[in-house]
């Protein structure tokens, strides 16, 4: 998906401005990017028109390319589809989790296919509410599908730290709700999940039982729990759950896994529920908060790429950028640029993040994690190189021993902070021209912009 996006931004960034058949274009791969997240088809339509209709005419602005901009705005309509603020920001209101502001005992009802992850999930949630916010929790299951169903709840109770409701064979699930309700409030309990049977497809006669039990007990919270893996089906499972019980949250579970968690957004557009916790592991402790951004990120499978985008904007001076870039393209590049790229980090404050950022630069970002460049040593790289000479800089071959020694004190740093930072030059240095052999000539072209 991301090589795929990189490479249409990389076209768009070489045209210079946002017309209506390069957004076009750009909008068909990125349709084809969504259905590959698992977006629901109806629901990567809804998002493309929205984002057709902001990116045609938008004003090119001159610090970015255009590349740049069509990521945030695609960026931007997904975290707002998913239930984010501006710039991936919660907005008002926005809570991640659970809202425990109800009176005890608080219902919190599970519903889902079979196999979604609801008799997990209540388990983690179950442990949160008494760790984090000292709640005494009961579990309840109203599964009697299954025969080890109750019991399977009651193991992870155990696991839980909590208690569960006794199993008393031959009730039926809204038997077992009211009891539930019935021994919580006699025992002072804060909060009661309870958890219902699993379904394969929707069947009616199991959705009149959910409607009822939710009817019977009026939980705060009816959580529709989903594998972060639903493809297409997403939106029908979505509507019916919604249609005829009514969730007012969502749960993703598997996100641990490489589903790319289109789901989320197909869910959140036809429930109009938000999203409230992932579940990322079959462990107990493995439940997450939900945040709009971050699953934006992996659906559009561009990671941090779209907030460092955001802060270069922000600080990189695009024409001192293509400067750089030229000159690094023809293996010009020397200490003084390094100076000069080493002020633009400290500004950006992340200095693979500038690399990364570089379009067609993915690939190369293990690398340069790995190189180990260090954020912290900034300032004092910075005041080696202004230690030097011109010409060393121009050349840091003609560096010999003695020099090093009055650089280092010059900057005040040892002389291994010298060849450190020497060394990273090279490595640097051989990077880029190992980049140009690649053919990847067209790289910098219009800067980092
Ligand atoms: P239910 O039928 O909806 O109650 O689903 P279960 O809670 O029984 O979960 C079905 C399977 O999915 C179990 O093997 C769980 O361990 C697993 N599972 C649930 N949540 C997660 C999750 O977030 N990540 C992973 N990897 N597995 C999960
Ligand atoms: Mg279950």
């Amino acid at each position: 998906l991301s090589s795929r996006l990189n490479g249409v931004f990389d076209k768009l960034r070489r045209r210079g401005a946002l017309s209506e058949a390069d957004v076009n274009e750009a909008l068909r791969e990125v349709r084809i990017a969504l259905l590959e997240a698992d977006v629901a088809l109806p629901v990567a339509r809804d998002l493309i028109n929205k984002v057709r209709e902001r990116a045609v005419g938008a004003e090119v602005i001159r610090s970015v390319s255009p590349a740049q901009q069509v990521i945030k705005i695609v960026n931007d309509a997904l975290v707002e589809a998913l239930g984010g603020g501006e710039g991936g920001e919660a907005p008002d209101g926005f809570a991640p989790g659970l809202d425990l502001n109800a009176p005890a005992p608080l219902p919190i009802l599970m519903v889902g296919l079979q196999g979604s992850g609801k008799t997990t999930t209540s388990g983690k949630i179950a442990l949160r509410l008494r760790t984090r916010d000292k709640k005494k929790v009961l579990l309840a299951s109203l599964d009697v599908q299954r025969p080890a169903a109750q019991l399977q709840l009651q193991t992870l109770a155990g696991q839980a730290g909590v208690t569960s409701l006794p199993i008393i064979p031959g009730q039926s699930p809204l038997e077992i709700a009211a009891r539930a309700m019935d021994v919580a409030r006699r025992e002072l309990y804060d909060v009661v999940i309870l958890d219902t049977a699993g379904r394969l497809s929707i069947d009616d006669a199991l959705m009149e039982e959910v409607a009822a039990v939710k009817a019977a007990t009026r939980p705060h919270h009816t959580l529709l729990v989903v594998d972060a893996m639903t493809g297409q089906d997403a939106v029908n499972t979505a509507r019916n759950f919604q249609d005829r019980v009514g969730v007012n949250g969502i749960v993703m579970t598997r996100v641990d896994g490489d589903a790319r968690g289109g789901a989320a957004l197909s869910m959140r557009a036809v429930t109009g529920a938000p999203i409230r916790l992932l579940g990322a592991g079959e462990k107990l402790d493995a439940l997450e908060d939900f945040h709009p951004s971050r699953i934006a990120g992996r659906i559009l499978g561009m990671g941090d790429i779209v907030s460092l985008v955001e802060r270069a904007a922000e600080t990189i001076d695009r024409d001192e950028a293509e400067k750089l870039a030229a000159k690094m393209q023809k293996g010009q590049f020397d200490l003084e640029d390094f100076a000069s790229q080493l002020k633009q980090v400290g500004k950006m404050g992340n200095l693979s993040g500038i690399l990364g950022m570089l379009p067609g630069m993915g690939a190369m970002k293990d690398k340069i994690a790995n190189a180990k460049i260090d954020d912290g040593m900034i300032g004092r790289q910075a005041a080696i190189i202004s230690s030097m000479t011109r010409k060393e800089r121009k050349n840091p071959d003609i560096i010999k021993a003695s020099r090093k020694k009055r650089i280092a004190a010059g900057a005040g740093v040892t002389v291994q902070d010298v060849n450190r930072l020497l060394k990273q030059f090279d490595d640097m240095s051989a990077m880029m021209k190992r980049m140009n052999k690649l053919g990847q000539k067209g790289l910098m072209r219009g800067g980092l912009g």
